[in-house]
């Protein structure tokens, strides 16, 4: 069978037209997908942690476990059950005789548009207005949708309980709904933790990595990533030697939301290019078949 390319775009045009499909074709099909809103576009509050500030001292740390009432005698070597906040010493040298160690203070990022808050089927993950993502340990089923779907790695669970819960930093949002400053901001004694408005933390941010003078990296990391965080980071070094994910700007929420939307228009696209294919193979198979014609012998 000879299908050339002109069979199949007149086919392909006509059964595109058929399902309603032809002005709308050539645009591309995410393109389509309504743009899924911010749930906190520019307002909220945040923490903006300078790493060039911090010495390490793991006051934060120490902070945080005596505020949320976990045990202090144990040295946790990553974010856990027992330390929902963890100053991780990084090694920020590319020279391994030479270690040059960076700490910098890991937690839940807070998002803008929480992975965790889209897959919890049950409603017990929330984002607040004021910026927190706080957790109803009354509503959980332990089904760790949150932990699988978190872009940061960040949820975590008491796995020596039977039904355990999940943990994690939800930025002391009592503390924050009763005008007081997060634990580990308020600890902190070298002012490598700011609190207060997010807008307010990314102007000062900006005014930092734009100062001539300055040491930094030329980006605020939150600032876009997965939509956003209420958790800003400031560095000297390129942030994934301090173990933050390069990420895109899209969130997983927004992003699953795009493919969905989607859906209907793929599986259109594929039933006209299917149905296309059908009608030029029924046009090329009904083809009479030529019969040879013998030329005439015969005399006279
Ligand atoms: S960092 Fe993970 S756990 Fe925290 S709000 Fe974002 S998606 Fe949720
Ligand atoms: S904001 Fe509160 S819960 Fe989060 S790391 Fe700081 S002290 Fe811990
Ligand atoms: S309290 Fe401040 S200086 Fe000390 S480890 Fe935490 S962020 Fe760094």
């Amino acid at each position: 069978m000879n299908l050339t390319r002109r069979d199949f775009l007149k086919a392909f045009g006509l059964s595109a037209a058929a399902l309603g499909l032809g002005a709308k074709f050539p645009a591309a099909p995410l393109a389509l997908a309504p743009k899924r809103a911010p749930i906190v576009p520019h307002g909220g509050n945040a923490m903006l942690m300078d790493t060039t500030k911090c010495v390490g001292c793991k006051s934060c740390q120490l902070a945080c476990k005596k505020k949320n009432g976990l045990p202090i005698d144990d040295q946790p070597v990553s974010l856990c059950a027992t330390a929902l906040c963890y100053v991780d010493m990084k090694n920020v040298s590319p020279d391994p005789s030479k270690p040059v160690i960076q700490p910098i203070k890991r937690q839940c990022m807070n998002c803008n548009d929480p992975a965790c808050v889209s897959a919890c089927t049950v409603g017990a993950l929330q984002k607040l207005s004021t910026g927190p993502v706080v957790y109803d340990s009354n509503r959980c089923i332990g089904c760790r949708y949150c932990m699988y779907a978190c872009p940061f790695g960040i949820p975590t669970f008491e796995w020596d309980k039977q039904f355990s819960l999940m943990k994690k930093c939800n930025q002391c949002a009592d503390l924050q709904a009763a005008g007081q400053l997060p634990a580990c901001a308020k600890a902190c004694p070298t002012g490598a933790i700011q609190y207060g408005r997010r807008d307010d933390l990314l102007t000062i941010a900006r005014q930092r990595i734009n100062d001539p003078q300055g040491k930094y990296v030329k980006h605020i990391y939150g600032e876009t990533e997965v939509g956003g965080t209420s958790m800003l980071y400031l560095a000297a070094v390129p942030f994934q030697a301090l173990g933050l994910p390069a990420l895109p700007d899209v969130s997983p929420a927004e992003a699953s939301q795009m493919i969905m939307h989607s859906t209907p228009l793929v599986a259109a696209t594929v039933a006209t290019v299917l149905t296309g294919l059908y009608f030029v193979t029924r046009r090329l198979t009904a083809q009479p078949t030529t019969v040879p014609v013998h030329p005439h012998i015969g005399g006279h």
